[in-house]
């Protein structure tokens, strides 16, 4: 695919729940904080720069009004709805195919349904691909995937933390994942036989090191954080990705201080803003800023 200057940016819009599972935490009662809270800061700094972006939903959350009150006020703000699956299992790719089928298509209908826009794109729980996977998703009728995050430093820190955590006696519901899917390029592609015509929108991984272009990596001012802006500027195609919990803060969210284990949680939100804004403005300068979809 050639493409001129781009940047395409995403959020996922996980619960707290995820993270939870993640860390081994036990269950907490269940709010809609991420819709209430995250998804109208997220939406209003993008109308303050101009920018849309591609909303991936986990489908079962649209049993809150708020959810689907926010998701709505955002379609009609011109942003993309995306699939993330109807429940976020950590390991869908190595379910079985009638499984994999119900939380893909699945997810889409809830989305479908209940927002009455079109969903033809798809991003994998943690990152997870596999054959069946994407084979779903192709002759389901998505038209994209963008589960790619190209950081084998990505890869091998969550193994680490997934293999500690082993060590110690605690079981995280995350999973290390395909290593190869890890290795792929940064640009664009459309898969060949395992799923003929699904396009991939691979996220952004820069410099030597490929650390991911995600919020976590952009909380603050910081020559990191520079050094990843500075890279991405050289590639046509820039694909950021943001969390949900990028946008929440434990203090004036009311979140369980035990979250602070999440590093983005670790600094003010104040602070977050302000540096999401200036590499959103700084990557956003000079390019087109389709919606997945678009492209
Ligand atoms: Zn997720």
């Amino acid at each position: 695919m050639a493409i001129p200057p781009t940047l395409c940016v995403g959020i996922d819009l996980d619960d707290l729940r995820y993270y939870r599972g993640i860390h081994a935490l036990p269950p907490a009662v269940e709010t809609p904080v991420v819709f209430e809270r995250a998804v109208p800061r997220f939406v209003d700094l993008c109308g303050r720069l101009g920018l849309r972006a591609t909303l991936f939903t986990i489908s079962s959350d649209l049993r809150w009004d708020e959810a689907r009150e926010s998701l709505a006020h955002a379609a009609r703000a011109g942003h993309e709805i995306a699939s993330h699956s109807r429940s976020h299992f950590y390991d869908l790719s190595r379910k079985e195919r009638r499984r994999i089928e119900a939380e893909v298509a699945g997810s889409r209908d809830d989305l479908q349904d209940a927002l009455g826009v079109p969903v033809v794109g798809f991003r994998g729980p943690g990152y997870n691909l596999s054959p069946t996977l994407l084979s779903v998703l192709a002759q389901t009728g998505f038209r994209y995937d963008a589960s790619i995050l190209p950081s084998p430093a990505y890869w091998a820190a969550r193994a680490a933390i997934i293999g500690g955590m082993r060590l110690a006696g605690r079981r995280s519901a995350s999973i290390p994942g395909r290593m190869r899917d890890f290795l792929r390029g940064r640009r664009p592609f459309v898969w060949g036989r395992v799923a003929p015509g699904l396009k991939e929108f691979p996220i952004t991984a820069c410099g030597p090191a490929r650390l991911p272009l995600i919020g976590t990596t952009l909380t603050r001012a910081s020559p990191m954080r520079d050094h990843l802006l500075w890279f991405a500027r050289r590639l046509p195609f820039v694909h950021l990705e943001f969390h949900a919990i990028d946008f929440l803060d434990i203090a004036q969210d009311g979140l369980d201080p035990a979250l602070a284990i999440e590093p983005a949680l670790g600094v003010p939100l104040a602070v977050r803003m302000d540096s999401y804004e200036h590499a959103l403005r700084t990557l956003g300068a000079g390019r087109q800023n389709p919606v997945l979809a678009a492209m």
